[in-house]
């Protein structure tokens, strides 16, 4: 299978997990996993991926508001204070959208899981269940369009950008939350600790700060700026411990080196403007 982001056919082995292979890209660093399982596959696992209980519900929510907050900040802070229409896509539970139309955004969400849809569709959110393709939007129709966690689940990340770029106004935002996983798991290898820090079949691919500006610059984005974007706080003690002090740490290097180091293998976000003309 040829590199979904460069077309090279050349790649190291990471690690095999279940069924699956994570390999590396040898010409442009991206991680990916192969084979890749199917549309229809990813459709019936996504229906069990989000927890249904309320408690769990609850849980998610705290564990995302900061980064949520944080990302929302960021947005505006870019676009001065105005609102517009925001389209979240896997929006899960509409948790994003509620915060956003508390501030007085227009939101639109798209989610597959059927559970996390009926959710958010009970706080009057306008969700839909199909995919991008399916829902087709029309062009420019979007000031911002983000992604929480969604862009390492995408069979072809690239062709999603591409419809995400055409459903963008020009000189719109495109927000990109993702884990960096590839660094601890080579950590993890050379130790030889077992994990599966990947999470295959759910996660599709690793993306990089490298990688994913690689990848935005093939589908006509610019001013692509990737940053720490806060701690998630997960309900178990421990994770929380970690997940804060990795967050802390995150941004107090971003913070001294004047925006330009960000630690390898944790979670960050990307802000990326769409282009006002495109190169043919
Ligand atoms: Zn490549």
């Amino acid at each position: 299978m040829r590199c979904h982001i460069c077309g090279g056919e050349d790649v190291c082995f990471i690690k095999k997990e279940d069924a699956w292979d994570v390999v590396q890209c040898k010409t442009c660093s991206f991680v990916y996993v192969t084979p890749l399982p199917d549309e229809k596959f990813l459709y019936l696992h996504y229906q069990k991926y989000l927890p249904a209980d309320k408690n769990r519900i609850e849980q998610w929510r705290t564990m995302m508001s900061d980064v949520f907050r944080r990302s929302l900040d960021a947005i505006e802070a870019r676009y001065g204070l105005n609102r517009g229409t925001l389209l979240d896509i896997g929006c899960g539970y509409g948790f994003f959208m509620e915060l956003a139309r508390q501030r007085g955004w227009r939101v639109y969400g798209v989610e597959p899981c059927a559970h996390a849809r009926a959710y958010a569709v009970s706080k009057s959110l306008e969700v839909d269940s199909r995919n991008l393709f399916a829902r087709a939007y029309k062009d420019e129709m979007f000031d911002v369009i983000t992604l929480f966690y969604v862009l390492e689940h995408l069979p072809e990340p690239l062709r999603y950008l591409n419809e995400i770029n055409r459903t963008l106004k020009p000189g719109g935002l495109l927000l990109i939350r993702a884990p960096h996983t590839t660094p601890l798991v080579k950590v993890l290898k050379i130790l030889g600790i077992p994990n599966r820090l990947y999470d295959t079949p759910s996660h599709v691919s690793d993306f990089s700060p490298r990688t994913i500006a690689l990848a935005l610059e093939k589908t006509g984005f610019n001013e692509i700026q990737t940053f720490p974007g806060g701690a998630t706080r997960p309900h178990v003690l421990s994770k929380r411990i970690v997940s804060y002090s990795s967050g802390l740490l995150a941004d107090a290097l971003y913070a001294i080196s004047g925006k330009r180091l960000l630690v390898p293998g944790v979670s960050k976000t990307t802000i990326a403007r769409k282009m006002r003309y495109r190169d043919a």
